[in-house]
């Protein structure tokens, strides 16, 4: 699709980060709201609001910007005319979230009568915080809305308390919990894949598919975030959202229109289908791990108890594999393995959805193999591609696999945007599809509350797994026991 240039949302744009100066901001919300500018998708009068403790004037916050934002625009896109142009709309505010009369300097800072945008990339228990004293200041109005940040507090309890308090001050309909998985393209077009034509319906189901694979999986380890990290783990952090909503758009039934609430609906059923965990599923279909000392792109580094500000001998999980299901008619005794992990082999993420086998081998060739597999990647690069048995050229039937390959980079010349970006500007056109709804998020809590709790009364300690490998050996052993393998 060629990027809309339809800016004009009739008002002036307030965009207000808090967390102006954090490591989200400068590395990905800076450059991704530049590239909507570059673009032409801000609308003309747009401010870019940045909050912080941190005591900047506005030259002084510019620099800091230019020092830590600037590289990590790619530098095709970068053009020194329009980076001075962005720079006009930045403006920085200094502000403690804790102290009301601060938000008096904010509500001086902003148009009157505008459109605005608050980001809270803060950490989650600010938000009530933020909420209250923005909406005490004067600055909640019918039309303004939040974006609340992942991960949306640490357990059901939490993420309700937070839900409650930001629905005091805004409606549902202003409110945008983000997940940057639901901004990729290929995420999208997974949607599209399945609901855009009919070949693929009649077979999205069991029998015709036997497994689902879903692996995030990173390369760094926990680096400076030790602090957030160590209370967090693999599955607040990456399982319960990213993982889970990419579960819902492989799992969930045709929605009846692309109106948020029809989409939301959908994945809300789908997280309420998943099977619950009871101790024995979790000692049985859960792997928790943790890397040690290894070798990571040509590097020795730390094994996760190394790393700085980890309190010693954290049982925090580093890496998480889990065998889930869904109940429904659809996906009956179709395992659904997610896994996620950091210090890994390399940054991988993708979804392997694998078809069932012809029922009578046929031909020659590819023994044991998985005939068919539909694999959608999303990082480090975005394609999808199918899987399919074919003959090999010359006398006899020889099989092999080949892969049909939907290169969506040559099919359409447009320029992809990241996540971020393609998330921000539905944000400022008012687009919920592709945002969480409350119940989502807490069917998700739900889900996976008693796993964490389980592992607790367990009490084991996280699997050990080399940094720079693909995970405890344990998560390999989940798999084989269904007569399945990772596809790395
Ligand atoms: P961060 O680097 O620690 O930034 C958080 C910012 O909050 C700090 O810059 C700090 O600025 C500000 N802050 C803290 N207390 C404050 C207060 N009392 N008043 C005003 N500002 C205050 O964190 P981050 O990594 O950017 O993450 C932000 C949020 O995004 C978190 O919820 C995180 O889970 C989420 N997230 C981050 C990433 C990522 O890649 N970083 C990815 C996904 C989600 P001052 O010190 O200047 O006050």
């Amino acid at each position: 699709m060629t990027p809309s240039t339809d800016t004009d949302i009739g008002l002036p744009l307030d965009m207000i980060i808090f967390g102006g100066v954090g490591d989200l901001a400068m590395r990905k919300l800076l450059p991704a709201l530049y590239m909507a500018y570059l673009h032409g998708n801000l609308p003309a009068q747009t401010r870019i609001i940045s909050t912080g403790r941190q005591e900047f004037d506005r030259e002084a916050y510019l620099a800091h910007v230019e020092a830590h934002s600037r590289s990590f625009i790619a530098s095709e896109n970068f053009n020194d005319k329009t980076w001075d142009g962005y720079l006009q709309l930045l403006d920085y505010v200094r502000l403690d979230v804790q102290q009301a009369p601060d938000f008096g300097a904010l509500a001086r800072a902003t148009h009157p009568g505008g459109q605005r945008v608050f980001y809270l990339s803060t950490a989650p228990a600010l938000f009530t915080t933020i909420c209250d004293k923005l909406a005490d200041a004067g600055l909640v109005d019918a039309q303004a809305r939040v974006v609340l940040e992942k991960p949306l507090g640490n357990d059901l309890g939490s993420a309700i308390e937070i839900n409650e308090a930001v629905g005091k001050h805004f409606a549902e309909s202003q409110i945008y919990r983000i997940d940057h998985y639901l901004g990729k393209e290929t995420v999208q077009n997974l949607m599209v894949l399945r609901f855009g034509n009919s070949i693929l319906e009649p077979l999205w189901r069991a029998p015709n598919i036997s497994s689902v694979q879903i692996t995030v999986a990173e390369e760094v380890g926990v680096g400076s975030r030790a602090g957030f990290y160590d209370s967090t783990g693999a599955m607040r952090d990456m399982v319960q959202n990213h993982l889970l909503q990419l579960l819902c758009i492989v799992a969930m039934e045709p929605p009846t229109s692309l109106s948020p609430d029809a989409v939301r609906d959908e994945k809300l059923k789908v997280l309420r289908s998943l099977r619950r965990f009871g101790l024995a599923d979790i000692a049985r279909d859960t792997v928790r791990g943790q890397y040690t000392h290894g070798v990571s792109g040509n590097q020795e580094v730390n094994g996760y108890l190394e790393e700085k500000n980890v309190p010693e001998g954290s049982k925090t999980e580093s890496f998480v594999a889990v065998r889930a299901h869904v109940d429904t008619w659809r996906w009956s005794k179709v395992p659904f393995y997610l896994r996620t992990g950091k210090r890994m082999q390399r940054r991988s993420s993708k979804i392997v959805v694998e078809f069932a086998n012809p029922p009578f081998p046929l031909f020659p060739g590819a023994p044991g193999g998985v005939a068919n597999r539909l694999v959608i990647e999303l990082q480090p690069e975005e394609a999808i591609k199918l899987q399919i048995m074919a003959k090999e050229p010359g006398s006899g039937m020889q099989m092999q696999q080949v892969a049909l390959n939907l290169d969506l980079q040559s099919a359409f010349q447009q320029r992809r945007a990241e996540a971020y970006e393609r998330l921000l500007i539905d944000v400022v056109r008012g687009r919920l599809t592709h945002f969480m709804r409350r119940d989502e998020l807490e069917a998700a809590w739900s889900w996976a509350d008693p796993i964490i709790e389980g592992w607790s009364t367990l009490g084991e300690k996280p699997h050990p797994y080399p940094a720079g490998s693909w995970g405890p050996a344990e998560s390999f052993a989940l798999l084989a026991r269904d007569g399945f393998a990772w596809v790395e």
